[in-house]
């Protein structure tokens, strides 16, 4: 018989399981703080529940919680972790250290179907989505790495491999688990959820009107570019995807991030700047510049830094918010899915650049 994952579980399901097995519920909190804010990885670990209770556990529920199989430390502090899950399947998560505190770069599929031609990892294309539970093992191993360091968890990012709302459903059951106070107890308001623009989902996640920041894969400013990028745009291109957007911005007072990854000579000229400038124009937007991470074999370049700057003044000229995402871990297997496809995985990953909370 498989045992109970109880990182899958509410705290109200947790208390009955518990029940179940002639337990007091009152174990269920005891049970919840050493998962989410201990550092602990097993049932006999957890020194205040009775022998008895952490001998029963053992035999009939998994902890949940992951352990990565390899560990990448860059000079800058990154840390790009491959995490088994139980199946074979294998996902990539980060540790990025920035200015403002420590983010969890966190994958929500193994693999991703979108396609975007400049993403080395999604071009091996989807194994499965991730439950909520595996998403949420993901952020407690980042949390707990950094917690024998004395150090906090500041932000999360869905940005690792996967396009989150292609699950929609489990990350919003994670969603719920990172702001309940039982589990991770996290505001939603320190969590950003990257996509490439599945319209009806930011729909849905708008009606929720949860204070999460939205931030959207765009990398094209017209149609005709963005839909030889991201096939995507074909299915909801820009004059769907924006308006959801501004509907996002509306029902959650938050900005909307738009991230742009700068393609030498393929978006990154000044008339590609003007035309973001006049997509934007009027609309709570911020747009996130960020320098491409060159992936062997995909055909694209970087574009050089005096082009980067040169496409930040031109915006910021026409009144457009924007930063310049600051790289992380460029002497590490830099964008994601390459540790993954460097072994240890059954397939590559997708995989987005590393995210600057926003
Ligand atoms: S960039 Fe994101 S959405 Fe596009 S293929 Fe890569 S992981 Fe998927």
């Amino acid at each position: 018989m498989s045992k109970v994952n109880i990182l899958a579980l509410s705290p109200q399901a947790l208390r009955l399981f518990l029940e179940h097995l002639g337990e007091k519920p009152y174990r269920a909190g005891q049970i919840l703080a050493w998962l989410y804010h201990k550092r602990v990885g097993s049932w006999e670990e957890m020194t205040d529940l009775p022998g008895a209770l952490r001998r029963r556990l053992s035999e009939v529920a998994d902890t949940g919680l992951l352990s990565p199989s390899r560990v990448q430390v860059s000079r800058d502090g990154t840390e790009k972790f491959l995490v088994p899950l139980a199946d074979g399947q294998a996902v990539e998560t980060v540790l990025l250290p920035y200015d403002t505190g420590y983010a969890a770069c966190i994958s929500t599929q193994a693999g991703c179907r979108m396609g975007c031609v400049f993403c080395a990892s999604g071009r091996p294309g989807f194994s499965r989505s991730l439950s909520a539970a595996e998403i949420m093992a993901q952020v407690l191993l980042v949390k707990k790495r950094l917690g024998r360091r004395g150090r906090e968890l500041k932000n999360i990012v869905l940005m690792g491999s996967g396009e989150p709302l292609d699950n929609y459903e489990a990350v919003v059951a994670f969603l719920e688990a990172v702001q309940d106070r039982e589990r991770l107890g996290l505001s939603l308001r320190r969590l950003t959820l990257s996509t490439a623009g599945l319209v009806p989902q930011i729909l849905s996640l708008a009606e929720l009107g949860r204070p999460l920041n939205l931030a959207v894969s765009l990398n094209a400013p017209n149609n005709a570019l963005r839909d030889r990028l991201m096939p995507i745009n074909r299915a909801y291109p820009l004059e769907r995807l924006l308006p959801a957007c501004d509907t996002y911005a509306g029902k959650t007072g938050r900005r909307v991030t738009y991230e742009y990854i700068l393609l030498h000579r393929i978006n990154d000229r000044a008339e590609d700047a003007l035309q973001l400038a006049d997509l934007l124009a009027g609309r709570l937007a911020h747009v996130n510049l960020i320098p491409f991470n060159a992936v062997p074999a995909s055909g694209f370049k970087p574009s050089p830094p005096p082009v980067v700057e040169e496409f930040a003044r031109l915006l910021q000229q026409q009144r457009v918010n924007v930063t310049v995402r600051r790289r992380l871990g460029a002497d590490i297997d830099a964008a994601c899915g390459q540790l993954r496809a460097g072994g240890g995985g059954q397939q590559s990953s997708g995989g987005k650049e590393f995210g600057r909370p926003v």
